[in-house]
């Protein structure tokens, strides 16, 4: 078996362990004659598994009794409407901060609902940063606030949470959830799908304070509405449970690291490499101004676009994988999530320079 070096910006690398458990566990699990797959999402022990992944989130990220944790479908994308439909609670309007694509996305999508006002926006910019506090220009009858904490496609982080005062902050986490540690107490809302850093595709999760819930607008469907699935457990109807298992199986491999102080130090560290062999040449390049650089999502452009293919190709050929950019920006870009070992990062820099010596 030769597992290679995974880029992928989503669905992405799960650590190898994790999937080794579940491999072990695939036919028999936990001795009981079927796969976790096969069983009810109502058999105790598949409550079990689902509540244990639950406290397990809990206690990594510290999440405090009164907001809820929920686990459901759709993708970080249904969030877009769902987070109007459920928060704007009887008000007309919401401040969204523009970073990049995915901010743009949900500013379109709320916009279907409510007037939305672009509190911050780096746009001008070509979204190489991300507002500064100062800049904000924060709407107090605003119903949230929301804001995308890191871009992952533009590869723009927010080095602070913004301070909305007593208007709930709403934020999209899809990129960077858990790859440090946060304060949940600064938010009303987070949410983010599971495919980069908690787990396989087809989960999102959700944390939401209790007191947001339960106001939402008028012909929301059932399944659009946080309450409802607060009150069920999240097991309204079918949960999407091998991935809940799988979030499950993460969640237990990041404690067993040292929870998400130890992925910082990690991250922080991985990251700061990369971006330092970008910066001592001058065939690389990332436009970002430093105090926004993501520690997940690294892009890069080479001086000669023209030796792109050839990039990615070689790169291919020596096991490094997914390292094109996203469609609409071109260039590379190397997402470093949890589950991407430090030496994939150390083979990507050797492979740079390597083809810098060759290509350059
Ligand atoms: N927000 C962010 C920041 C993302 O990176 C993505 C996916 N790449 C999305 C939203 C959309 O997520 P999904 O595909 O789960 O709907």
């Amino acid at each position: 078996m030769t597992r290679k070096h995974n880029f992928s910006a989503g669905p992405a690398a799960l650590p190898l362990e994790v999937l080794e458990q579940a491999q072990s566990e695939m036919l028999d699990w936990q001795g009981r004659g079927l796969s976790v797959m096969e069983m009810s999402h109502r058999d105790k022990a598949f409550v079990e598994v689902a509540e244990t992944a639950e406290q397990d989130l809990r206690d990594l990220l510290s999440i405090p009794a009164n907001y809820k944790v929920l686990f459901l479908q759709g993708g970080a994308t249904s969030q877009f409407g769902m987070v109007p439909m459920n928060l704007l609670r009887g008000r007309d309007s919401a401040d969204y901060i523009n970073t990049g694509v995915w901010s743009r996305k949900a500013i379109r999508e709320a916009s279907r609902y409510a007037n939305i006002a672009q509190a911050g926006s780096t746009e001008a910019q070509g979204y190489t940063r991300a507002p500064t506090q100062a800049e904000l220009q924060l709407n107090p009858a605003a119903a949230y606030v929301h804001y995308t904490t890191n871009e992952t496609i533009g590869g723009v982080e927010f080095d602070y949470v913004p301070e909305t005062g007593d208007v709930p902050l709403v934020a999209d986490m899809s990129s960077d959830i858990l790859a440090r540690p946060i304060d949940v107490s600064r938010y009303g809302l987070i949410y983010a799908g599971a495919q980069k850093n908690i787990g396989p595709a087809g989960l999102t999760v959700v944390i939401v304070r209790e007191d947001l819930l339960g106001n939402t607008l008028a012909g929301t469907p059932t399944m659009f509405d946080y309450k409802v699935h607060a009150d069920a457990d999240s097991m309204n109807n079918t949960p999407p449970t091998f991935a809940w298992y799988m979030t499950g199986l993460v969640f237990k491999w990041l404690k067993a690291q040292g929870g998400v102080e130890a992925m910082a130090v990690r991250n922080q560290r991985k990251a700061e490499k990369l971006y330092a062999a970008i910066d001592a040449s001058d065939f690389f390049a990332n436009p970002i101004d430093p105090v926004n650089r993501s520690l997940m999502n690294v892009p890069f452009t080479l001086a000669d676009s023209a030796l792109d293919g050839r990039f990615l190709q070689e790169a291919e050929a020596n096991g490094l994988l997914n390292l094109k950019g996203h469609r609409s920006v071109g260039g590379m870009r190397a997402s470093i999530y949890n589950a991407v070992p430090e030496e994939s990062v150390d083979a990507l820099i050797t492979f740079m320079h390597e083809f810098e010596r060759t290509a350059g």
